[in-house]
């Protein structure tokens, strides 16, 4: 995990529906700024027509098409609050760099400060979180407040309102991800970084569309939030109960887990398996009795799909003096929620010119790697000849025929020659408290291969402090700042766990401290997008053992490991492409109903499993992989994950083969936010793709020594 500040830029991705009314008092609030002295849409027209000629008088005909692009981007974000034409016009004039030295004393002044606004910006809401996110001792109510407060949030509507933005776009272009593809490659690196300074201020989305997708965004989540199963309660024909009391398991993800967990239960994990999946189909389906969902005090027999008042009694508190108790289907919400955050989502379009739909501000702008492209490595994945392989393994593995559930077979996992007692003993003694992590850093990353002066030069750039939860990575926004490590240190000192995980984090902090320090252009800092940060923290907690100066895994371990993630990645991808589908159906059909959105998922989720699962299932038309509920709160997010894999993929075979983390670490961590392909092919000579797992997948297959 990795903690980072939530630009306002990029606030209204994560979030979306907005009823009639806020639409309508959006254009009341507008109409009533315009009232006074509108500029309309003609009279900037033939003012910008006007300064063109008077610009290209005074900075020459090498300029025009900078004047050109510069002024048509002001006016496209101009709104009437703005000013009239006579305040555009002057805006123009003393704000447009006619010439190279004026461009870069503009360019260095912006670096420097946007640095300094989000360096401190992040510094004030990192201590505002302080609280919350360390071992300090009891969280009062004010400091929930001080860290849900961003201090951030309004600094893109007040560069606009000061006309900070507007000089941006004036000086410097915009650019779709198709040119950012194309040409990027032959950019320099300051073009790079002028690309990124002009896209902070690609889209003015007015507060209230902000507010309508904040609003949306926290209304699914809450439903997900409470959407509990209850597992004692579930009974089959004969009346049994598969799960312990109290057991509540919230859907999907610990629902999921679950099934995963089975696989080590003998006698009854097979049984439960089935049962949790009829419960997930219910709830795709939304078959699901609603009196069911986080309830106690009924039992359910989710085959059946009979429901009557629980005959055994683990719930927290009484039943309500007035529950009606029936099996009367949940009324469609989850897909009422999620045509929401559609319809929310879909009020930022007008305001996005680059990318004017969630679908390509998603892929054009957060991932940049065109949606095409990305579902052609989806479904290379997919339609590997390696999945049935595969597929046949774990059917040995298991003793019996694939059952739909086992998309989450666990059992590739394999165990360690050392016990999680003798490990936990062995960090304890190492590291007492985070005081003796930290001093440690120096001699972890020089086992790593880090050079001793890189491997201090890093370690003076990272703070350890003792994490409340199981640990995070806050890396630093400006070069005066340092990276944060949180870290879990029990009473009896760190253990095993909270040392591997201490250890992914450390990989985080050592990429945010090379791509904000050494990078050559802190707009470039970081990288370009999520997946790669993962990815390379995943190549230092790989290592954990090393670290530890044990054994590092055997090949055999490798082997397994690979599996896993490839039947992980076989599995999500799935996930993915149907998540990709429902958007494109609800943008295709904006006035659907709940109940026409939940035939069209249940339509694609059949369509993906039939054409990608069922040959090696040898079962149709199952609609499990429209569980996620990510799906209905998270805007297109689960492509994310199958492509983390990818890219993680990628970076460690990269890192194999030079055989030396280190330096091929600090190489790709300056590369900066440029786009993935380019990242990729910097870091390891080829495009983002699937060819390095399925390569892996391969090698490993023939470790395990399993028949093609
Ligand atoms: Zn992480």
């Amino acid at each position: 995990m990795r903690f980072r500040k939530t630009s306002t830029l990029f606030m209204f991705f994560c979030t979306i529906f907005v009823s009639s009314l806020l639409q309508e008092e959006r254009l009341m609030a507008q109409s009533s700024v315009l009232a006074p002295a509108p500029i309309t849409a003609a009279q900037l027209k033939d003012s910008m027509t006007k300064l063109q000629a008077e610009l290209l008088a005074q900075c020459g005909d090498a300029q025009k098409p900078r004047i050109r692009t510069g002024l048509h981007q002001v006016m496209e974000f101009w709104r009437p609050e703005d000013g009239d034409t006579a305040v555009f016009e002057d805006f123009v004039r003393s704000n447009f760099a006619g010439d190279q030295t004026s461009i870069d004393t503009l360019f260095d002044r912006f670096q420097r400060l946007l640095e300094q606004l989000d360096g401190h910006m992040h510094e004030i809401a990192r201590e505002f979180r302080n609280q919350q996110d360390l071992d300090l001792g009891p969280v009062r109510s004010y400091d929930e407040v001080f860290g849900g407060y961003d201090p951030s949030a309004h600094v893109l509507d007040d560069f606009f309102q000061n006309k900070l933005a507007f000089t941006v776009l004036l000086n410097f272009p915009l650019t779709t991800l198709e040119e950012r593809i194309n040409e990027g490659p032959k950019w320099t690196r300051r073009q790079w970084a002028e690309t990124r300074l002009a896209q902070r201020f690609a889209k003015r989305v007015p507060a209230d569309v902000n507010l309508a997708i904040a609003r949306a965004a926290s209304e699914s989540d809450n439903y997900i939030a409470g959407y509990n199963i209850w597992m004692h309660h579930l009974v089959d024909d004969k009346g049994q109960r598969l799960f312990p009391p109290k057991m509540r398991l919230l859907s999907h993800w610990n629902l999921r887990d679950e099934i995963k967990a089975d696989y080590a239960d003998q006698q009854n994990g097979l049984a439960k398996q089935r049962m949790i999946q009829q419960v997930m189909e219910r709830i795709v389906t939304q078959s699901i009795p609603q009196v069911v969902i986080e309830n106690p005090h009924v039992d359910w027999n989710p085959v059946s799909n009979e429901v009557k008042p629980a005959a055994e009694n683990d719930a927290p508190s009484p039943a309500p003096a007035k529950l009606k108790i029936n099996n009367a289907p949940e009324p469609c919400s989850r897909y009422a929620l999620l045509l929401k955050t559609y319809r929310a989502a879909r009020l930022a379009d007008p305001y996005s010119p680059t990318a004017p739909t969630l679908i390509e501000r998603r892929f054009n702008e957060d991932r940049e790697i065109p949606e095409e492209r990305l579902q052609a490595m989806l479904e290379q994945v997919l339609s590997s000849p390696l999945v049935p392989q595969v597929a046949k393994l774990i059917e040995s593995r298991l003793g019996r025929r694939l059952e739909p559930f086992d998309i989450w077979y666990s059992g590739f996992r394999p165990g360690s020659q050392y016990t999680e007692a003798q490990l936990d003993e062995m960090v304890a003694k190492k590291y007492s408290s985070a005081e003796a992590y930290r001093q440690d850093i120096p001699n972890l990353l020089k086992s790593l291969g880090f050079p001793p002066d890189r491997a201090q030069y890093i370690a003076a750039h990272i703070v350890v402090d003792p994490a409340r939860g199981s640990g995070h990575a806050m890396g630093a926004e400006m070069r005066s700042e340092k990276a944060h490590l949180r870290t879990r240190i029990e009473k009896s000192g760190m253990n095993y766990k909270g040392f591997n995980i201490a250890v992914h984090e450390m990989g985080h902090n050592v990429e945010q401290t090379l791509s904000l320090n050494d990078v050559d252009y802190t707009l470039l800092q970081g990288v370009p997008n999520t997946a790669f940060t993962e990815a390379l923290a995943f190549v230092f907690q790989g290592q954990d053992m090393a670290m530890l100066g044990l054994a590092a895994p055997d090949a055999q371990t490798e082997a397994l490991k690979t599996l896993n993630d490839f039947w992980g990645t076989y599995e999500i991808a799935g996930v993915a492409l149907v998540d990709m589908a429902v958007w494109h159906w609800m943008y295709d059909h904006p006035e659907a109903t709940p109940e026409e959105l939940r035939a069209a998922t249940l339509a694609i989720a059949k369509d993906k499993w039939n054409r990608f699962f069922a040959p090696v299932f040898g079962k149709k038309d199952v609609v499990l992989l429209a569980v996620y509920s990510h799906m209905i709160d998270s805007f297109l997010y689960l492509p994310d994950y199958p492509i983390g894999h990818l890219i993680a993929f990628q970076i460690e075979e990269q890192v194999k083969k030079t055989g030396s983390i280190g330096p091929e670490f600090e190489r790709m961590a300056k590369m900066g936010r440029v786009t993935p392909d380019q990242w990729m092919e910097h870091a390891t000579g080829k495009p983002v793709g699937a060819e390095a797992l399925l390569a892996a997948t391969e090698e490993a297959l023939k470790k395990v020594g399993a028949k093609p």
